[in-house]
């Protein structure tokens, strides 16, 4: 697919009929961010705010997001946000198998296009989509390498809300992220002690 483009993928998901969350959407949210971005974060879905605005992590969450990502020296404009699933799931259920089977095209085209250094794996949905991954509350904060793609894996900004606790978790992981970017040891292939194999279970 030498001709995609972002816009081009962009404008495909703001008409896309190809799940039942099309029914329900009030906007597709298909991403943002540069196509030079080293960085991608992935979560679930969109919410309630985002579906309105169609933009990614505008919310509650988003802001928890952008205020680590600040803490940890990362502009959001040098990273590129998006979701497992385009479409807001209604009550914010967690997106069904063949939804996420659905948009995954979007989301491969996405990452091939960007081609990030690192893909930040935020929370469950993204984790077990993305990897096969099962239990990211004991698999956070590890590297990991799958099919010659290089993840982080950390908890959805959304937990902080219903446990403050994991606060510190998610602000710790992040900067733990930058510092490794920053140390350039993601795009050192010979520095590969970084990486670890997943356990999941
Ligand atoms: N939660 C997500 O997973 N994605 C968003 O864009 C907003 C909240
Ligand atoms: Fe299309 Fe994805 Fe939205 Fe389903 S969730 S309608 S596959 S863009």
């Amino acid at each position: 697919m030498s001709n995609d483009s972002l816009s081009k993928i962009e404008t495909e998901v703001k008409g896309c009929p190809l799940c039942r969350l099309s029914q329900t959407r009030k906007n597709a949210v298909a991403g943002e961010g540069q196509l030079s971005s080293k960085i991608m974060f992935i979560g679930e879905a969109p919410g309630k705010n985002e579906d309105q605005q169609g933009k990614p992590f505008v919310g509650v969450a988003g802001k928890v997001l952008d205020q680590l990502l600040k803490n940890a020296g990362i502009d959001r404009s040098q990273v590129f946000i998006t979701n497992v699933v385009k479409c807001r799931p209604p009550y914010n259920r967690v997106p069904h198998d063949d939804e996420v089977d659905a948009c995954r095209p979007y989301l491969n085209r996405q990452i091939s296009l960007i081609d990030p250094e690192i893909i930040c794996i935020l929370g469950g949905t993204a984790y077990s989509s993305l990897v096969g991954g099962k239990a990211i509350t004991s698999n956070r904060g590890k590297f990991i390498k799958k099919d010659g793609r290089k993840y982080f894996l950390t908890i959805h900004p959304a937990a902080t809300i219903y446990n403050a606790n994991f606060l510190p978790t998610l602000k710790n992981d992040i900067l733990k992220l930058s510092e490794e970017i920053k140390k350039g040891k993601i795009n050192n292939n010979r520095i590969d002690s970084t990486f670890e194999k997943v356990n999941n279970r």
